[in-house]
């Protein structure tokens, strides 16, 4: 039987086990996946893991706000994780500590699962947090030219300077100050990864002229502003479900080696 656990404070809303659960029921899988509460400081994170991992646990998945601490305790990491600078899936390799960050690919398996063309598309991004850095990547690598609105200009320009040395020929990265002026023209894909409708603010939409063919929110299970201007343009439009869908699948497979078939997996309840 696989040991998984989910790492996080506060923990006590995460799907992680319903998700998990339901892939290895459709696999036939005995699985025990847990939720981890964790105390917010290095030291208890960093021994949760070792004793996790000391116990006989298989893998385990870190969310907020320990995927950078998770970053640095690492003793190898996927190229996802590195430019990311941030690890949402911990297992052991050769006997060492190996992270990856699958919310990226995540989210680009979910697009393009629902048709979106990346290849070529121009891709806007609002946000440059955690979960933009881990979209950049695996978005340039899908052929997007990217363009990352943030409302802190200084940190979206890091960003950017991170990902220089991986921009594949042709391709382009740009970052901009997230305000109404900015936002204008014409983009393929429009990405929330802003936390703003999370914490009840708005975005400076009502007043920009921006528009795009898909309109994506990475946030999930809540009513959307962002979804809703898009949607009054007639874009297509898709909260993050899908997304969370996707990067716990990849963890999934890397943990067990097992393929899991979303056509055959009851997600059903979740939300
Ligand atoms: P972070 O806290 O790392 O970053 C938050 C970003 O939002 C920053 O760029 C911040 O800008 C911006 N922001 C916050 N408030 C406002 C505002 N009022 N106006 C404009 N910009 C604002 O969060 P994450 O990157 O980890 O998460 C972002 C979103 O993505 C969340 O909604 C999260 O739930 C979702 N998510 C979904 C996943 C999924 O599987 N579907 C996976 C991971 C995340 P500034 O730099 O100026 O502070």
């Amino acid at each position: 039987m696989h040991h998984f656990i989910v790492i996080g404070n506060p923990i006590s809303h995460s799907k992680s086990p319903q998700i998990h659960t339901a892939f290895a029921q459709s696999l036939g899988l005995d699985i025990s996946y847990q939720r981890q509460f964790c105390p917010d400081n290095k030291e208890s994170f960093n021994a949760v893991v070792e004793a996790f991992f000391h116990g006989g646990g298989t893998g385990a998945n870190i969310t907020l706000p320990f995927k950078e601490h998770a970053f640095r305790l690492c003793q190898s990491l996927s190229d996802n994780a590195k430019t990311a600078k941030a690890v949402n899936t911990l297992m052991l390799k050769d006997g060492k500590l190996h992270g990856d960050n699958t919310d990226g690919q995540g989210l680009v398996g979910d697009l393009l699962t629902k048709g979106v063309k990346l290849q070529g598309a121009s891709v806007a991004i609002l946000g440059a947090g955690g979960a933009t850095r881990g979209a950049v990547l695996p978005l340039l690598n899908a052929g997007a030219n990217l363009t990352i609105f943030n409302r802190t200009l200084a940190k979206a320009q890091e960003l950017i300077s991170d990902f220089d040395a991986h921009l594949p020929h042709g391709q382009s990265i740009h970052a901009l100050p997230l305000s109404a002026e900015n936002l204008t023209g014409y983009f393929d894909v429009i990405i929330n990864a802003t936390s703003a409708s999370t914490t009840g603010q708005t975005l400076p939409l009502a007043t920009s002229d921006v528009v795009c063919g898909t309109a994506y929110d990475m946030m999930y299970g809540k009513q959307s502003q962002f979804l809703e201007h898009f949607k009054a343009q007639n874009a297509q439009c898709f909260d993050g479900f899908g997304m969370l869908i996707g990067q716990a699948k990849l963890s999934f497979e890397q943990w067990t080696g097992e393929s899991v078939d979303l056509s055959k997996v009851d997600l059903s309840g979740i939300l």
